[in-house]
This record gives C-alpha cells, structure tokens and sequence, in this order.
C-alpha cells in the first residue's frame, strides 16, 4: 500500500530540493531500504542492510534525522524501547500503531478517521492541529487468540 517507487523518489526529491538539500546517494539509499520494507526499521537495522553501501551508524542517524525533520520520516517506538523509522504520508498510506502487550510487536492499524476527532481538539485547544500519530496499546490478533484459548505463552 504505497505509491510507485519512482515518484516516491520523485517525491524525495522535491521534499529535499524545497529545504536546499541535496538528494546524495547515501539518503537514496536509506530511503529504499524504508521504501522496501514493511516494518520500521531501527538505525541499526538500516546499518544492517546498508553494510554494503558502507554507511556508518552516524551517517545514518544525521540521515533519518534530515528525513524526519523535513516529514518524510518520522520515529517509531519499537518492542517498548528501540525506535524505528518509518516513511509517512505519502509515501505510505496513513496508519498508527498497536503495540502488543503480549509480544512486544507493533501492529500497523489502517482505516484510521480521526478528522473529527483532530479538528475537535484543535478548536477545544485553540491550535492548529496539523497530522497524528496514535500509538495504541493492548494485544495483538495473534495474542487475544491466544488468551482466549488458554494462557499467554510468556
Ligand atoms: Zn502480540
Ligand atoms: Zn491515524
């Protein structure tokens, strides 16, 4: 569920040139990896299968923080203690996230409306509220099925 990967480099491009920003082949290459996976990833997740682009852990936090700074990323927790990053809108369908209780893992949630519920608490707030990001919290399908049909396994 996103949009083809050439106009979302397209995309990058633009988001880069508008802040003076240069497109380098490092940030191409961090954005791909985001592009091609379907979870967050950590840096050094990214380090990881970056290896052979040889970037080192610095390089690629000063990049995701250039990419969360100009919206093109933004930071995930992750098993209730890493941070992972994770391309936003557009270049992913707008989601938030459950993380499981049971298992520690963050469930993408879809089909998220809370227009309403952001333009309520703009006007209650005097603010402008722009975007969210909801982190949930509770069991995951795998972990409710599993505490229906007896005890947790951990
Ligand atoms: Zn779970
Ligand atoms: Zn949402």
């Amino acid at each position: 569920m996103s949009i083809q990967d050439s106009e979302a480099e397209a995309l990058l491009r633009q988001r880069l040139q508008a802040q003076e920003l240069r497109i380098t082949p490092n940030r191409l290459s961090v954005f791909r990896a985001l592009l091609q996976s379907a979870r967050p990833l950590s840096v050094p997740e990214l380090a990881q299968r970056l290896q052979a682009d040889g970037l080192s852990v610095p390089t690629l936090y000063r990049i995701v923080e250039v990419f969360s700074a100009i919206g093109v990323t933004h930071p995930v927790l992750v098993d209730h203690q890493s941070v992972g990053y994770e391309l936003r809108e557009p270049f992913r369908t707008h989601h938030d996230h459950l993380v499981c209780s049971g298992c520690g893992r963050v469930v993408d949630l879809y089909n998220c409306d809370l227009t309403d519920v952001m333009a309520q608490l703009g006007r209650d707030n005097q603010c402008r509220v722009n975007f969210h990001q909801v982190e949930l919290h509770g069991l995951c399908a795998e972990c409710t099925a599993a505490k229906t049909s007896g005890p947790l396994p951990r």
